[in-house]
């Protein structure tokens, strides 16, 4: 993993100082011009210190009025928990608060933050080579059992250690690094849709791409509403069967399905990327029915990332194998025979299939080599193909 030029703490710290420099700015008498104070002027008393009122919780955007039993139905994924007074939903994230109202546990917090290049997070029609901050929150409203970051996603929340950052912050300091991506990743946004949304919105604002790579276990309506404010989304499918989708997550097929034809309603751009789990997902027959399925609702110029699996958390006591080299070269040539135009192999440095082909001339238009990117038939401006003219799809600058 490639990691940048700050680290976590070394951000947080940054945006810690700048609210101290503010703080003490108004205790030490500067005017805001910048200017001393004349020293022959005594400095009034300062007023007794109002009482401060706390700031209002953060309250969650997708909930339904209480039942008669005082549940609260959380509307934001397929779950559809009914949350009892002081308790909270299957995730963790919502809570059900004194005032009958949904809370967001997950707003502004903070787990991880990290500098990687935006090819880890398998976009590979996005700023080719560009450096993302991705941030995670705690929490997950599924549980697959190779989750790489299962001591953020399945811990108790109370076992994991964030950081308080709110939105305009967080874009602000991107910012001053000179940033172009920020990015939701690590957990699902779904476990901070709120805060993840508004940090889109401000992002836009400042000129940077919002992206975010989710699970998609989200209801139609959050997941078009989140996709709307967004850049571009990564969805996994985790399998496409809804059995096995059960036995990798505890989740299941149709509503993401339902949730990628949400995203295709906005103007955000869609990855798809599959992770082939050998002796669980990697049947040839339903690898094709997905592909068919993407070419008629989501287009053949979607990218499909097929990416190796090597086996992490549960799987290590399950002893899965890592996926073979040849299982993913399989399912990419099922792609392309099926009609995607975009189809890659992932975690294969130096295989072909990590690199955008055109889809006329059949030549590599951008290369990659591990994170190692070049564009020997490319034309960022004009997204062309200079072989043979044909445009690539994407956000390219
Ligand atoms: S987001 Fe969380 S609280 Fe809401 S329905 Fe899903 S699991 Fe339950």
């Amino acid at each position: 993993m490639h990691r940048g030029r700050f680290c976590r703490r070394e951000f947080i710290h940054r945006v810690a100082k700048t609210g101290a420099a503010a703080a003490l700015a108004g205790a030490t008498g500067v005017h805001a011009s910048g200017q001393d104070a004349p020293a022959e002027t005594p400095a009034p008393d300062p007023p007794a210190a109002e009482p401060t009122t706390p700031p209002a919780p953060p309250l969650a955007r997708y909930f339904g009025v209480p039942a008669e039993t005082g549940e609260l139905p959380c509307t934001l994924c397929p779950r559809a928990c009914k949350i009892k007074p002081n308790a909270r939903g299957h995730c963790q994230a919502y809570t059900h608060n004194a005032d009958g109202q949904l809370e967001s546990l997950g707003y502004g917090k903070i787990a991880k933050l990290a500098v990687e290049q935006i090819e880890t997070d398998h976009f590979f029609h996005v700023l080719p080579g560009a450096q993302a901050i991705f941030v995670g929150a705690p929490s997950c409203n599924l549980h697959c059992t190779y989750c790489s970051e299962w001591k953020m996603s399945q811990f108790p929340r109370e076992k994991v250690t964030t950081e308080d950052i709110e939105p305009s912050a967080l874009v602000e300091q991107v910012g001053a690094q000179g940033g172009k991506l920020l990015g939701f990743t690590y957990t699902d946004p779904a476990v901070a849709l709120e805060y993840a949304t508004d940090v889109a919105v401000a992002a836009r604002e400042a000129g940077i791409h919002p992206i975010a790579h989710t699970a998609g276990y989200i209801m139609p309506e959050p997941m078009k509403d989140y996709a709307s404010v967004l850049s571009a989304i990564n969805i996994d499918i985790k399998a496409y069967a809804d059995s096995t989708y059960k036995r990798l997550s505890q989740g299941s097929l149709q509503p993401v399905l339902d949730a990628i034809r949400a995203v295709r309603e906005t103007n955000a751009w869609l990855e798809l990327t599959f992770l082939v789990v050998p002796g669980y997902n990697n049947q040839a027959g339903p690898i094709k029915e997905m592909c068919k399925w993407i070419v008629d609702n989501c287009g053949p110029a979607t990218p499909l990332h097929f990416v190796r699996f090597f086996p992490r958390y549960k799987h290590r006591q399950y002893q899965t194998a890592t996926t073979p080299h040849v299982t993913l070269k399989q399912f990419r040539e099922t792609a392309y025979e099926e009609g995607l135009l975009f189809a890659y192999v992932g975690n294969v440095p130096g295989d072909v299939g990590e690199s955008t082909l055109c889809p006329g001339c059949k030549e590599v238009v951008i290369s990659r080599v591990g994170t190692n990117i070049g564009g020997p038939n490319f034309d960022p401006k004009r997204g062309l193909c200079t072989g043979c003219g044909i445009g690539i799809p994407g956000i390219w600058e």
